[in-house]
Order: structure tokens, then sequence, then C-alpha cells
């Protein structure tokens, strides 16, 4: 695995550094004035645009790219560094068309879209003229495990009607989202297989019988694109707004979540990266007990650990960004899991940090941290609670071994010691699989006893 970044990635490292710098940044504080007055900030948001794509750092998240598709044709692993650069203000991926959940919705889009669907959603989502949405959670279930879903898409003529009830839907709230994407029940027959009973649906968001009941508050701050809660009541969409097949939601939503989820991560890094050299900085100013907080011990760990973690966090993100490049999403889901749970910890762990370094002006919206930290633990909800994520690994970790039982017995019986005798300690699992090596090279079935000497 080779993590270098290219020169051509040096270079648009470097020119989306500046754009954020030059363009970005500045215009923060009209951003902020917007959002706080409850108005979508299209007049900071829409001009930026406009120059991200004239500079060419435009739809950089998608590898694939057809050659009438606008963008910079990077592969995951090359768009890493840059999501990353574009993380340290949350709001900048927009401008670059590289924001959630489109992002993820683009990729769904690209990947099983009829040629209609394409022109009538995908082109404008390209092109950064509307947005969507991906509307699966809903309350009444536990939505982590989405066999659960209960929203009923029912084939009526030429036509599908759909009803029930979405939760935490993020960017429903944006004025230009025209389309949520619907996961819901296609065929409720109990014999159906529990993976093959949902579709997905595409919806106008005007569609009659849609309504935005409420954008939810998350840890008490309303977010201005909305994590929206949404009711369809006998909603009607032609029956060619179907995306893929009727039963195929379930593993169309998991293709989905690959790279969207790895994304965020990337996002999380640089956001953490941020908030250590905030943490840095206050802590070689303030002074405290005749001392710089940087003096103190608890404080150069709490540094060190960041930067540690945010180095061993940002290599998972790069090797799940190369397997998706190397191997597929499939292959990579693991890595992906892995990487989502790691980066949601780290993202509250390192701000946490830095807000106690702060002192009590780390938490008021003075500093990037109280939002950053909020954003982190919904993190940890969102594309899947942590728990998900660590059976995911750990079900892999126990397929391994169960492939490789008893490989490992002689580093059991080895230590025990000689005298010791049957049933006086675990000899090691049944004698299963391949038997270890022994000295000579030849394979051996082996005996569940400690071998002489
Ligand atoms: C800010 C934000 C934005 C979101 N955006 C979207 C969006 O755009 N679209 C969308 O559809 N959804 C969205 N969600 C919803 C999110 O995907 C769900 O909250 C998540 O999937 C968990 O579902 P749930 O809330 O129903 O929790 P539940 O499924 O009820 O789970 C509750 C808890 O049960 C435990 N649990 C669950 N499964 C296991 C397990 N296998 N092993 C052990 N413990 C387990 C976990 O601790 C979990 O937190 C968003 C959420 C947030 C917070």
């Amino acid at each position: 695995m080779d993590f270098a970044y290219t020169p051509r990635v040096q270079a648009l490292q470097a020119q989306v550094q500046r754009f954020m710098d030059d363009l970005i940044l500045p215009s923060h504080g009209d951003w902020r004035r917007w959002a706080e007055a409850g108005v979508y900030p299209l007049d900071v948001i829409e001009p930026l645009k406009v120059q991200a794509r004239a500079a060419g750092l435009w739809n950089l998240f998608l590898p694939g790219l057809r050659d009438d598709e606008p963008g910079t044709r990077l592969t995951n692993l090359e768009y890493a560094p840059l999501a990353e650069t574009m993380g340290r203000v949350p709001w900048a991926s927009e401008v670059f068309n590289c924001n959630a959940p489109d992002t993820g919705n683009i990729e769904l889009l690209h990947l099983f879209a009829s040629a209609a669907q394409r022109t009538q959603w995908l082109q404008p989502l390209m092109a950064g003229s509307m947005r969507s949405c991906f509307a699966m959670s809903e309350p009444d279930v536990a939505s982590s495990d989405p066999t659960n879903l209960g929203t009923r898409i029912a084939r009526e003529g030429d036509d599908y009607v759909l009803n029930g009830r979405k939760w935490f839907i993020t960017g429903a709230a944006h004025p230009h989202c025209r389309l949520a994407i619907v996961m819901g029940v296609s065929d409720p027959s109990p014999e159906a297989p529990a993976h093959r009973r949902h579709s997905l649906l595409l919806v106008p968001m005007d569609a009659p019988g849609l309504e935005v009941v409420r954008n939810i508050p998350v840890m008490q701050h309303q977010a201005i694109e909305g994590h929206c809660e949404l009711v369809f009541r006998d909603v009607r969409v032609a029956a060619d707004q179907l995306l893929g097949a009727e039963g195929e939601g379930f593993a169309m939503a998991q293709a989905r979540l690959g790279p969207g989820r790895v994304h965020h991560c990337m996002r999380t890094i640089g956001q953490c990266e941020l908030a250590l050299e905030l943490m840095a900085e206050r802590a070689l100013e303030r002074m405290a007990f005749g001392r710089h907080l940087s003096d103190f011990a608890n404080v150069q760990d709490w540094i060190a650990m960041s930067r540690v973690e945010i180095d061993q966090a940002r290599l998972l993100v790069l090797r799940a960004a190369w397997r998706m490049d190397q191997e597929g999403n499939q292959a990579a889901r693991t890595d992906v899991s892995a990487i989502k749970l790691v980066a949601a910890r780290l993202q509250t762990t390192v701000i946490d940090r830095a807000m106690q370094v702060f002192g009590a002006v780390g938490l008021p919206p003075d500093t990037p941290l109280a939002a950053l930290w909020s954003w982190g633990r919904a993190l940890r909800f969102l594309d899947g609670p942590d728990e998900v994520h660590l059976r995911t690994v750990a079900r892999q970790e126990l397929a391994r071994s169960r492939a490789h039982r008893g490989e490992n017995v002689l580093h059991l019986q080895r230590w025990l010691p000689p005298d010791a005798t049957d049933g006086a300690a675990w000899r090691g699992p049944p004698a299963v699989g391949k038997a270890p090596r022994s000295r000579s090279g030849k394979g051996r079935r082996f005996a569940c006893r400690a071998p002489a000497g």
C-alpha cells in the first residue's frame, strides 16, 4: 500500500487550501449571520460554487465519472486529503459539490439510475443546481436494522403509493432540495426474505402528501440544511421513479453507504487537526498558576495523544479508501465500519480535550469546538451506530478465527508446565481444520495434549 500523495493531489491540496483561506473562511461570518437568522445562506454559497467549478474544484469525490460528467476523476485515496481540508469549515464541502447526503445519492444514481432518471435527477445534482436527501430512518422502529423499516411502497396501476414517517433526514430543509430517495417495503408478505422486501423510490419533494413536519434540533442546535421529520400520506409517484428493481433497496442502500461513510471520516480528520492546532495554540498562550498550560504534563499528554490518535485514524481512512479503489466497496465493508467507528469516537475525544484546555469558552459558539463536538456525537449514530460497526468488525474477526481454528494450538501447549495433567488447563480448541506444521515442515494432525519436550 502506498499512501504518498501524488504531485497532482499535492497541487489540488494546495489549491483547495488557498480556496478555503481566501474565499471560504472570510465568508464564514456572513454564512453564520444568515444561518442564525434562519435563512439558508445561498447568497454566500452560490457565488462560491461558481468560482469552485471554474477553478476545477468540483465533484472531487466521484471516481469513475463518465466523459460527459463534470468533475476531477480522483480515486477515493486521492480525494481523502482534499476532504480533510474541506472538513475544517463544516459548510465548505457544498461549495465543491462534495457534501453529504448528495455525494451518496449521486453515487447511488450513478450506479443504478435509468437513462431518464439520470437526466431528471443525476445531471442537476452533479451540476449543483438542486439538492437531495436520503430518507431511511423511522421513529417507530430501530432503524440501525433497516430490515425493520415499515414505510409502505405499494404498486397501484402505473404508480407507487407511499405511506409512512421518516426522521432525521439530512438536507430536507435545504431550499434547493427537490428529491427524496425513500426506502420502504414493497413486498410485505411474511415469506419474503428480509433483505429482499425493500425498494428505493425517487420522490419529488413537492409531491402532494409529502410534508416536512419539523427540523429536529441536534444537541439543541438546529442545522440550517435540516435533519427533518417527513410524513408521506398517500404520496403517489410514477412507477418509472423506482430505482433499480423491486426488492433491491437493501442492497443498493449498502452500496451507497461505503464511500459516503468514508467521506465523513475524511472530514473528521480535518476537524480534529483543527481542534488540535487550536488546543496547542491556546495552551502556549494561556497561563494558570504561574505557568503556561502547555507546561502541565496532562495538557502535553492530551496534545500528544491527540496527535497519535489522529495519525492512526488517518492511516485507517486511507487504507479504507485504498481498498475501495483496489477491491471495490463491498470488499472494503469491514474497513469502512472500522474507520466509521474510530473517526466518530476520535472526534468527540480530541475535541473534548481541546474544549477542556479552552476552559468555559470552549462551550459557547465563540470557537468552532462546540459545533464540532456536537457533530462528532451525532456521528456516533448517523450512518449506523457504533455498535453495528463493532459487530461488523467482530464478525469478520470471528469468521477468520473459525476458518483457522486450531492453528495456534502450539502457542497454548508450549506454555503449559511440563507436569500439567490432562484437564489442568485449556489446551486449545478441538482438532479441526488445518494442522500446524511440524518442524520437519510436514503437516500432521495434532492431539490435544502437551507435546513432549
Ligand atoms: C444528525 C443525524 C443525521 C442523520 N441523517 C440521516 C439521514 O439523512 N437519513 C436517514 O435515514 N437517517 C439519518 N439519521 C438517522 C440515523 O441513521 C439513525 O439514528 C441510526 O441508524 C440509528 O437508528 P435509531 O436512531 O433508530 O437507533 P436504534 O436502531 O433504535 O438503536 C438504538 C441503540 O441500540 C443499540 N444497538 C443497535 N443495534 C445494535 C447492535 N447490533 N448491537 C448492539 N447494540 C445495538 C445502539 O446503542 C443504538 O444506538 C441521522 C441521525 C442523526 C443523529
